[in-house]
């Protein structure tokens, strides 16, 4: 029934100079959502506003969940084009479109008229009013309410004509790409996919790190975090993903380091490493799934020294986020399936039975004066081996 859709934009159209950037952007991250599917979709932007026009059938389902995943994007109108083929034919269309478009007819309703064009050899208002009485005289059970109606039917006189009254929302946000990237540090866990969906949300283009530590940790996992990063690139776009050995690392630390500090230690090496790649991808932060006081190494505390190895900003969009909020949010997205995967995790291999929860970054730093034969050696190596992965939806 539909050939097009009208796509509504909230928040970047107050950008001022830089709007035209943030709709160029949305213009692209939208065709690039249609692209896989049917349709033969063209995206353009005309006087404001962002259509998507099919040239071929689609599959309506699938290009509504498509264009659900692209930030940027507010709601989304499904449109009928007509031909102007004069007002008698505009009605008979008007009204084959409310039988399909309300199916419930028992509903109040206005029609408003824009025309794009001047020449059309009717007034804006003149066309609402002999449309609505059309509308009446064909489903009777209707009710004009000019001031709050149930239904909008949107009549606009473009080339073709338009016609549109219903919105889905979008997923909000920025177009991705319109805010810089940053470095996702990715483990097989629900919160960090979750928080790389969200700072993604916020238009920034994302890369990640994953620590995995052979033999102590699967294929099976590591695959689990590349699928995982492809449901996010869904909506945040192909992901560079870097897949670090891990192993020998942990294991000289679990040498030198008192087994209390060593999810703490390890963090601290983990971000210095992520850091590493994340200069090289020309990130400007870190963002991690941390949640105050979720675990030991989450406790203010904690983060306080594990924070301590950075130079660049770390974002934690989940800071405030009880683990219910994350998990509706993984099931909103669809990471949560896989997050639950029961596969095992580095962190959780090496880790002490009472890890502290206050560490004393004198300390910590003391522990890791043990560490200063092979660390350096071995972190590089970790560079040097690491493996990259283009995670693509
Ligand atoms: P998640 O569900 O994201 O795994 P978590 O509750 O298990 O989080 P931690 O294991 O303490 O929490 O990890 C905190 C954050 O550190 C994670 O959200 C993630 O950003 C990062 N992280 C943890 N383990 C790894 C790993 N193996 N590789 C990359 N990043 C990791
Ligand atoms: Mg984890």
């Amino acid at each position: 029934m539909y050939q097009a859709f009208l796509i509504k934009y909230g928040e970047i159209g107050v950008k001022g100079k830089n709007r035209h950037i943030f709709e160029d952007t949305l213009v692209s991250q939208t065709s690039n959502a249609l692209k896989p599917i049917d349709g033969d979709f063209t995206v353009r932007k005309e006087n404001g506003r962002i259509y998507a026009e099919a040239h071929a059938e689609f599959d309506f389902d699938e290009a509504v969940d498509a264009l659900s995943r692209v930030f940027g994007i507010v709601g989304i109108c499904p449109v009928v084009l007509a031909e102007d083929e004069g007002f008698d034919k505009l009605a008979k269309t008007v009204i084959a479109y409310a039988d399909k478009a309300l199916p419930e007819k028992d509903v109040t309703f206005k029609v408003i008229t824009r025309r794009a064009r001047k020449n059309y050899p009717m007034e804006s208002m003149e066309v609402s009013a002999a449309l609505g009485e059309r509308l009446l005289e064909a489903y009777p059970q209707l009710k004009v309410d000019v001031h709050s109606p149930q239904v909008i039917l949107h009549v606009e006189i473009r080339n073709k004509i338009n016609l549109y009254s219903k919105t889905i929302p979008g997923p909000g946000g920025m177009p991705v790409g319109t805010a810089g990237r940053a470095m996702l540090l990715l483990s097989g866990g629900i919160d960090s996919p979750v928080a790389g969906y969200m700072i993604a949300k916020r238009g920034v283009k994302l890369d990640a790190v994953y620590f995995h530590a052979p033999p102590y940790t699967s294929e099976r996992a590591k695959q689990k975090v590349v699928d995982l990063a492809k449901i996010v690139a869904r909506y945040a776009g192909p992901i560079r993903l870097h897949v670090v050995n891990f192993t020998e690392i942990q294991l000289y630390i679990y040498d030198k380091c008192p087994h209390d500090q060593l999810t703490i230690v390890m963090r601290r090496y983990m971000m210095k490493l992520a850091e590493h790649f994340a200069k090289e991808e020309e990130d400007l932060g870190l963002v991690t799934g941390e949640s105050i006081g979720q675990v030991a190494s989450q406790t203010m505390q904690s983060m306080a020294v594990t924070n301590e190895v950075c130079t660049m900003p770390v974002y934690r969009p989940l800071i405030g986020f009880d683990k219910q909020e994350i998990v509706d949010v993984a099931l909103k997205i669809g990471t949560y399936e896989t997050s639950i995967l029961p596969f095992e995790d580095c962190c959780t291999i090496f880790v002490a039975k009472h890890p502290v929860t206050k560490p004393n970054l004198k300390s910590i730093l003391k522990s890791e004066t043990h560490l200063q034969e092979k660390m350096d050696l071995l972190m590089q190596e970790a560079i040097d081996t690491a493996e990259l992965i283009r995670a693509e939806a």
